[in-house]
């Protein structure tokens, strides 16, 4: 069965990252798999092409028929990569510039093709309506959440977990991507308890991983024995024998500040 999952999480936390090495791992498994990525920066899939593809957003505006090559790169292992691109900072919605792109990939029969995953890499801001899009579209069945145990970040997860909640999405876990703050994971496990999931995988914080970034590839294209990329099949096989899928339960902002007080 065709695995459709949207990533989120706060600005800056590792999404992209994350979506970029999983889709590896799974490439590297011969799973047929594409990446859209949904943020206006359009900079997901640059680890996996080697270099910034073309947004279908900017290829629209230039050719009004384009090619499914146009729209549709190929990356490492072959893993399908497509940046939605979106308006100029400060103008317009960046959901607007994922439905876009997903009628056009469409329309190029991008999805009747077989494949096995389809990884989005979303917005996180929920109040952007790029961030509703791919669950509110039923383009995702299943959400997970990218956090660390820092306050801004799991209080982004608990505003994610709103939206979610309100879309009605499955959500499947949380990632914790470490930021090595005190008692993190201990912090991330117990917030994702009282949401009602779990912790899916963690993938520890390490020079690594940016080093693979600067040449533009994934730690688990530049270094496949080290523990990093370990991590990252770790997570991958839970994320793909998970069964535990839950519409979770937010806190209100008041219970959320004493539930990270707690650990001070
Ligand atoms: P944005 O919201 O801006 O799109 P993002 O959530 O997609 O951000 P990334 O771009 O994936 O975040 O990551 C931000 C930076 O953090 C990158 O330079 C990335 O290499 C680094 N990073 C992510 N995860 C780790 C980690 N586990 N260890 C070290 N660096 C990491
Ligand atoms: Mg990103």
């Amino acid at each position: 069965m065709i695995k459709k999952i949207a990533i989120y999480g706060k600005g800056g936390i590792g999404k992209s990252t994350t979506v970029a090495n999983l889709s590896a791992v799974w490439g590297s498994d011969n799973l047929k798999c594409i990446v859209i990525g949904c943020d206006p920066k359009a900079d997901t899939t640059r680890t996996l092409h080697g270099s910034r593809i073309p947004t279908v957003v900017q290829t629209l505006k230039d050719n009004r028929k384009p090619e499914r090559e146009d729209l549709v790169f190929r990356g490492f292992k072959d893993i399908l990569c497509v940046e939605s691109g979106g308006p100029e900072p400060g103008v317009g919605c960046a959901g607007r510039g994922v439905i876009v792109a997903m009628k056009r990939l469409e329309n190029l029969g991008v999805f009747d093709e077989e494949l096995d995953v389809v990884v989005y890499d979303v917005l996180g801001d929920v109040v952007c309506g790029g961030f509703s899009v791919p669950l509110r579209e039923k383009y995702a069945d299943e959400v997970l959440i990218v956090t660390s145990g820092e306050y801004m970040a799991l209080y982004a997860a608990n505003n994610i977990v709103k939206g979610v909640k309100k879309l009605k999405g499955n959500l499947s876990g949380i990632v914790c991507n470490c930021r090595n703050v005190e008692n993190e994971e201990q912090i991330v496990n117990d917030f994702a308890q009282r949401i009602g999931t779990h912790v899916i995988g963690t993938i520890h914080r390490s020079n690594l991983i940016q080093d693979a970034e600067l040449d533009a590839k994934t730690v688990v294209e530049k270094y496949p024995e080290s523990s990093e990329a370990q991590e990252y099949r770790d997570l991958a096989s839970s994320i793909m024998s998970n069964e535990k899928i839950s519409t979770p339960e937010p806190m209100d902002d008041e219970e959320f500040e004493s539930f990270f007080k707690s650990y001070l």
